[in-house]
């Protein structure tokens, strides 16, 4: 069974938030219900540029990451259109992302 895909965001390094030990939290998100391009991080969240709140961001950049697990890509405030912090949807994956691009969406390969 595939798990559901889950979705991470990690806000950018704070300029205000003084120290904080260790990692940058990261916060999950529920997902999108509808695919319009834009994620909500919580009726209660400000964006740090231009401080609206229940700020939305969408993603910028798509990459996979580095573990091969998932697909990060940059946040930008929808509204300001500053870069607040990174997505990341962890999804299920057979062979490592990349692996599962070449088999699933590759060209068949002649060995
Ligand atoms: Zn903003």
């Amino acid at each position: 069974m595939a798990k559901k895909p889950v979705l991470y965001f990690t806000p950018r390094d704070g300029e205000r938030d003084g120290e904080r030990d260790g990692e940058r939290e990261r916060t999950r998100l529920p997902l999108p219900e509808r695919d319009d391009g834009s994620v909500s991080l919580g009726e209660n969240v400000c964006c740090p540029s231009c401080g609206v709140r229940g700020v939305k961001v969408s993603g910028g950049n798509k990459r996979i990451s580095q573990d091969d697990l998932a697909y990060e890509s940059d946040a930008y405030c929808t509204s300001c259109r500053e870069f607040v912090g990174e997505l990341r949807l962890e999804v299920s994956t057979l062979f490592g992302l990349r692996e599962d691009h070449a088999v699933l969406y590759g060209r068949c390969r002649v060995y």
